[in-house]
């Protein structure tokens, strides 16, 4: 069952020129496709790609000019639509500091819920809820301010989950974190999506996409190509045509294989690899 459905949907922002005129650019351009209920989908892209803009379309937040996004069959085009649509895609953007509101934790978690009018008793168990799902309840009472780039992602998160929202968009969430706070964040969206989530994750990170369901390739405002993370990153002129650049472990195996090596071609974990190439030393 697809959650949300993308159907030649187009979005230009109007620009304006140093001469006083105006104009547009088309920042995403007739694009279509599909999110199963519990997948979790990869878009990637070069910077300006479209990438944030589209996201943005998949809970009403972009209108479509041309096209449209259906969520759960409800048109983002209808405004009457877009109570239930924002209820059920939630969204976490790039910067972790941006998106504190409140100066507890778990005010902060509240915000959404509290929006929706949800009774105050709901609210405190969501809240709880939430914070556990990202392994955060021990930071309940604390101050977000005082946290690290990847806790605070977290909590965002947890504001996200406790509207109970059925897809969750992370635009760029891992971006300004360090490894850690990236590997923590990823960590939650894998587990979130292992619980059922639909889980939808935006990044320029290509090792953050190789366990996708599918991955959207992105390039001036167009879908370019869609596939598995192996369908994508054995394309590699197609990889490089988009401006990215297929994922270390991936390239590794490719080589090995490709001088003669008994390695899996397509091994997408590092570890695994390293185990491959121990055993072949070994008998060698
Ligand atoms: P990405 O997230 O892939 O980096 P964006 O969706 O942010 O891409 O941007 C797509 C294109 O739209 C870019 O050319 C960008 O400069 C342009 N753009 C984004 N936001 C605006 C805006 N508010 N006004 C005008 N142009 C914009
Ligand atoms: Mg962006």
């Amino acid at each position: 069952m697809n959650v949300i459905e993308v159907q030649n949907a187009s979005y230009e922002y109007k620009t304006y020129n140093d001469d006083g005129t105006t104009g547009t650019l088309v920042a995403v351009d007739d694009v279509s496709f599909e999110i199963k209920k519990g997948s979790f989908v990869a878009l990637v892209g070069h910077n300006g790609s479209g990438k944030s803009t589209l996201a943005k379309m998949l809970n009403g937040l972009h209108k479509p000019k041309k096209g449209q996004v259906l969520v759960n069959g409800l048109s983002t085009a209808v405004q009457s639509n877009i109570f239930e649509i924002r209820k059920n895609v939630g969204m976490v953007f790039q910067n972790p500091d941006n998106q504190m509101v409140a100066s507890i934790v778990e005010e902060d978690v509240a915000f959404g819920p509290e929006n929706l009018a949800i009774p105050q008793p709901e609210i405190v168990q969501r809240v709880a809820w939430a914070l556990e799902q990202v392994n955060m309840s021990q930071y309940a009472k604390r101050s977000p301010h005082k946290l690290s780039g990847g806790q605070k992602q977290r909590i965002a998160i947890a504001g996200a989950l406790a509207i109970k929202p059925q897809v969750l968009v992370l635009d760029e969430s891992t971006a300004m974190l360090d490894p850690q706070g990236r590997k923590e964040v990823l960590a939650v969206a894998k587990k979130l999506n292992a619980d059922g989530m639909t889980v939808v994750l935006i990044t320029h990170f290509m090792e953050e996409v190789l366990d996708a369901d599918n991955v959207i390739v992105m390039k001036r405002g167009k879908i370019v190509a869609q596939g598995t993370p192996m369908e994508i990153f054995s394309q590699q002129s197609l990889v490089e045509d988009a401006f990215l650049r297929v994922p270390r472990t991936v390239e590794l195996a490719q080589r090995l294989s490709q001088a003669g090596w008994s390695v899996d071609a397509s091994c997408t974990d590092a570890k695994a690899l390293g185990g491959q190439l121990c055993q072949l030393l070994q008998k060698n």
